[in-house]
Order: structure tokens, then sequence, then C-alpha cells
């Protein structure tokens, strides 16, 4: 029996749905009630206080970081920002290195100092010439060749994805810069910055609306025979939605193991990878990024898992199949009216944070022009 009625239902509180949750009441006076699976707001991005006092962020490390004025003037209403360099190091062959790989990477490569011009004539000898390279191994080998696309890349990608780079779509290896200089910033994006007062403190602004509920530790399919609403929009995994009839999808999820240290700081950059040793892909010490001043630390070592329902879906694997079989979930899903598909996991893509706030936007606009049709 129907007990209560809603505009909108919005399944999932991560930037998706906080976005439109946000839009929907502050803009058009809308009425949603966002449930969500977890105990708490802020989906992947959610960060807190943890037992020792260290501000960590609990699904991985989230470097906010975007090339639009327009997202970036959005989330500044609800937070001011603490401006951050993001710096990692990579441990292999016995050593640290700078990375992604720069100008001090090819001089610590070939142990003496070089100019840009050096490593870009090298770059020239070593790249395997490929014109549009067709996945993650040929990206990597097309700009710096086999010996460097060994050291770095290759078993940081198989620990990862549990695949080969050959067999991974040429954005997963493509997101990461090479460059002839000295910047060995993680990042190329104009703008990099966390939010000073952490990412949870976001949501629980954009969220404060007399016109938003939040339902957590609830399925919406246990409130849906409750509940009406006039749309749904859905953030949770793509295939789930349609039970799976296609078959799952696959993602990778991980493990995260926390040590506080009583130290200030423990590694040299706020994260080190490992693609050779270890079976933890990285270790991450976000203490260096937030800013945070505090006598301990807690790093965070990532060790990548398959998915098995009951873990987390964090990464589609897009390799060709699974791009196949997405295409026919995303037939399924254009056919539904009254639901928007919203946000990483239910367009089953490879989303940056700044990219789902922006289609979150976007959906926002399609919403009320077709309120005002
Ligand atoms: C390890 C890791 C590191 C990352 N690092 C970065 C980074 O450095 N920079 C960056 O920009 N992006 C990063 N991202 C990506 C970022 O997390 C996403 O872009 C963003 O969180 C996506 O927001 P979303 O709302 O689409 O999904 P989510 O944050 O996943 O939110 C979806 C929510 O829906 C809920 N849900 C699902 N199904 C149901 C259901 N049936 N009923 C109720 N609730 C449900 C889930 O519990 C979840 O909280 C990272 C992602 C991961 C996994």
């Amino acid at each position: 029996m129907i007990t209560r009625s809603y505009d909108y239902v919005i399944v999932g509180a991560g930037f998706a749905g906080a976005v439109l949750a946000e839009r929907l009441a502050t803009q058009l006076g809308k009425r949603s009630l966002v449930v969500e699976r977890r105990n708490h707001i802020g989906g992947n991005a959610h960060d807190g206080i943890d037992a020792s006092g260290v501000l960590i962020h609990n699904y991985g490390p989230h470097y906010f970081r975007t090339n639009s004025d327009r997202i970036l003037a959005y989330l500044s209403q609800f937070t001011q920002w603490h401006e951050v360099e993001y710096k990692i190091l990579s441990w292999t062959h016995g050593r640290l290195w700078n990375f992604p790989i720069n100008l001090n990477t090819f001089e610590q490569f070939i142990g003496k100092a070089a100019t840009s011009e050096e490593m870009q004539a090298a770059l020239e000898r070593w790249k395997v010439p490929i014109q549009n390279p067709t996945n993650s191994e040929e990206v990597i080998i097309s700009q710096v060749g086999w010996e460097l696309y060994e050291m770095f890349f290759r078993g940081y990608t198989k620990k990862q994805w549990r695949r080969e780079p050959k067999d991974l779509d040429p954005s997963i290896c493509g997101r990461i810069p090479v460059r002839t200089n000295r910047d060995d910033r993680y990042l190329s994006d104009r703008f990099q910055a966390l939010p000073k007062n952490g990412y949870t403190a976001v949501f629980e602004r954009m969220l404060d609306h007399p016109l938003i509920d939040v339902q957590l530790n609830t399925d919406y399919r246990d409130v849906m025979a409750t509940t009406s609403c006039g749309h749904m929009i859905y953030t949770g995994a793509l295939d789930e939605y349609f039970d799976c009839r296609f078959g799952p999808l696959p993602y990778r999820s991980l493990r995260f193991e926390t040590e506080t240290l009583e130290q200030e700081y423990y590694q040299a950059a706020m994260q080190v990878n490992y693609p050779n040793d270890h079976d933890y892909t990285r270790i991450v010490e976000i203490k260096h990024a937030t800013g945070q001043v505090c006598p301990r630390t807690t790093i965070v070592r990532e060790y990548p898992q398959d998915y098995v329902p009951g873990s987390e879906p964090y990464y589609p694997v897009l390799d060709p199949t699974a791009k196949e079989m997405r295409d026919r979930y995303w037939e399924l899903a254009e056919a539904e009216q009254k639901v928007s598909f919203v946000g990483r996991l239910a367009t089953f893509r490879y989303l940056n944070m700044d990219q789902v706030v922006g289609m979150a936007l976007a959906e926002f606009e399609r919403l009320r022009s077709k309120l005002n049709a």
C-alpha cells in the first residue's frame, strides 16, 4: 500500500544523486526521497575522521580536479577549497621514481641530467609507431616504448584489472599523462583541490533542504511498494536494475587495509604505486593532500579484488564483451521513460567526480525542459 508520495525517488546519495536532489529542490521546488543502501551519504566520495583522528577517504583517494568553470562554480556553493598538487611516486626496481613519467623520471632512468629535447628524442626512438591505439598496451607503448611500459604500467594494470593491458580499453591507461618537462603533478587539469572540510560536509550541505528526505541503510527495492513518485533517478548499477537479464556486467572491487602510525608522516608523497612488488597496487597517505595537521597518520593499502555480489562494484571493466553487453542494457535504459540513469554505475562508465556532476547538471536541465514542454 502506498503510504508516501514524492516528485522524485533518487537511488543513491553519491554525487549524481545529491546534485539532482539539490537542483530539483532549490530550482524547481520538487520533493525528493534519496534512498541510499549504505549507512552514509557521499557514495564513493565519502570521507570521515577515523578512530585516531585522521581524515581519510573511505573508498580510496578522491582527487578532485576539473577544467570546467561551470562545475567548479556549482560546487563552490557548498564548499571552500584546499588547493593541492597531487604528487605520486612509483616504487620498482628497488627504488622510488617520479611518476607520471616526466623529465625527472627520464633522468632517473638514464642516470644523468638531461633536457626535454633529449627526452623527446629518446621517446621518439623507443616508442612503437601506432596511429590509433586500440587498447591500453598500445596507448602506452606508442608513447614511451616497451621498457618503461613494463616498468610502470603492465604490472600495475594487471594487478588492478586482472587482465593484460592489451585486453583493456585505451582510456584506462590513456588517462595517465607522459610529460617531457618537470611537471610531476599526477593530473593535468586546471583546477585541482579538495573540499576544505572534506567531501562529506559538501554532501551534508547539498542535501540539507526541507524538500529532501534521505533514507539510509535502505535498498530502493524495499521502499517502492510503499512509495510513489513521478520519476525515478537511478544511480546504482545498470545491470542490477534490470536483474542482470543479459548477464552480470564485470566490475573490479577493492579491499582497503588501513594502518595508523604514531608519526606525522609515513611516506614521501600522498601516493606510492607498487607496479611490480606486493599484492597491493598503492599505499595512500591522504594527509599529504588534505593538509590536516595531526601528530599521527593513517595509510591505506589497496588490494584489487574480483567483484562478487555483496562486495562493492568499484570499477567497470571496459573490455569489448562488456561494452557490447552494456550497449544492450543502455537500450533498455533508454526505453524507460520514467527513469533517468545517471552517474558512474548507472551508465557503466569510468567517470570522475566532476564528470558525474556535469552529467547530473545536464540531466537536471533535461528534466526541467521536459517539465516546461
Ligand atoms: C577507488 C576509487 C577512486 C576514485 N578516485 C577518484 C578521483 O581521484 N577523482 C575523481 O574525480 N573520481 C574518482 N573516483 C570516481 C568517483 O568515485 C565517482 O566519479 C563518483 O563517486 C561517482 O558518483 P556516483 O553518484 O555516480 O556514484 P557513487 O558514488 O557510486 O554513488 C552511488 C550510490 O548508490 C548507492 N546504491 C547503489 N545501488 C543502490 C540501491 N539498489 N539502493 C540504494 N542505494 C543504492 C550506492 O551505495 C552508492 O552510494 C574514484 C572511484 C573509486 C572507486
